[in-house]
């Protein structure tokens, strides 16, 4: 899976390596899921019914884990391969038990580009899987350990790139494929909204399912495909419906505090005008934030300046699509906009999510239909 907006909960990870700068995360829980599916598979294919598994067959175990989820970085990897040949920055891939996520920094607006990085990740599989069954098909890997191993490698491989390419279920790569074509026809924001739908309820249905199989991984799949399609639809109608917009267009003008004014007199003002925050300015040119938390530890008398936190700084002409982008990469809440050095304004999440939302309801229903 690949996208711009990630589930809940993605942060908690390690680094593992750097691929063409590209940091590869494990997430925590995988550290865990690991060794599970390493008992599992040991139990499943290398232990006679009954038995516990033994020494040698955790390792085979241990070793069809690692290649799951090798297999699942290589997928990735193709998908942010393909998007650094259009232009499209990657910030991580991150592995997680119920699969990988590439992320962008952005997406690729163009059609074309979007369906190849799409494409290559399942594609990935496919080709993987063709010479591993040929192998264990032709018996060309004499020894039964390694010859089932390669087996299952192989179904291993097909399932993953069947799976994603033909489940529609927006944002897995089925679904993107679907939304690329419908874009051709409804533009973006309408088709990433039909796709989202159409992803929620094949979500649905899959979990339904896993449910009566009893398949607790696919239930897991499931819930990521569900609230992985209502963030990617987020993302994409923001960004949509601010495409006319520039950051010093939403930024709020507030009346920025002197460097040298009092923290109590900061302090009266945020509660006067029920702010957690007041950008900071010296004739007129931004310094930073001085946030309410910070001056009620301030000695009353103390100078803002002492307790100026950085912000960052955008140009006001920057594309507010961007400075949403710049907002959610910081962790910040709010940015400080610059107009050829001279503070333009404040701009927040809250801002932009308000622009966004008039512009959709103020947006006609569709755009032509053929
Ligand atoms: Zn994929």
């Amino acid at each position: 899976m690949h996208g711009r907006a990630l589930p809940p909960g993605v942060a908690a990870s390690l680094t593992l390596l750097r691929v063409r700068g590209i940091p590869v995360r494990l997430h925590v829980t995988l550290l865990l899921a690991l060794p599970l599916f390493a008992y599992l598979m040991a139990a499943a294919y290398f232990t006679p019914a009954g038995a516990a598994p033994d020494a040698q067959a955790w390792a085979w175990g241990a070793l069809l884990a690692v290649g799951l989820f090798a297999s699942v970085l290589l997928h990735e990897l193709a998908h942010s391969l393909a998007a650094l040949r259009f232009g499209v920055a990657v910030r991580d891939i991150t592995l997680l038990p119920v699969g990988g996520v590439s992320a962008f920094r952005r997406m690729p607006r163009e059609p074309a580009a979007e369906l190849w990085i799409t494409f290559v990740g399942p594609l990935t599989n496919l080709v993987l899987a063709a010479p591993l069954l040929a192998a264990w098909a032709l018996g060309l890997v004499p020894d039964a350990g390694w010859s089932r191993f390669v087996e299952w490698l192989g179904w291993t491989n097909l399932s993953l790139g069947l799976f994603n390419l033909l489940l529609p279920a927006f944002p897995m790569d089925g679904g993107r494929l679907v939304r690329a074509l419908l874009a051709r026809r409804m533009g973006l924001a309408r088709a990433t909204h039909v796709a989202a739908g159409i992803g929620r309820g094949v979500a649905l249905l899959l979990g339904l399912g896993a449910l009566l199989l009893g398949n607790l991984l696919l239930v897991l799949v499931a819930i990521f495909v569900f609230s992985g399609a209502s963030a990617e639809e987020h993302a994409t109608v923001l960004v949509e419906a601010l495409a006319a917009y520039r950051a010093g267009d939403l930024a709020a003008r507030i009346e920025p505090l002197e460097p040298d004014a009092a923290a109590r007199d900061a302090i009266a003002r945020m509660r006067a005008e029920r702010r957690l925050a007041l950008p900071v300015a010296r004739d007129g040119r931004p310094v930073g934030f001085a946030r309410l938390e910070a001056l009620a530890h301030a000695p009353p008398g103390s100078p803002v300046e002492a307790h100026v936190a950085a912000a960052p700084v955008v140009p006001a002409d920057l594309p507010a699509s961007q400075a949403a982008e710049t907002i959610s990469q910081e962790r910040s809440p709010a940015l400080v906009v610059d107009a050829q050095g001279r503070l333009a304004g404040v701009l927040t999440g809250e801002d932009l999510e308000r622009a966004a939302a008039i512009e959709e309801i103020l947006s006609p229903p569709t755009a032509p239909r053929t």
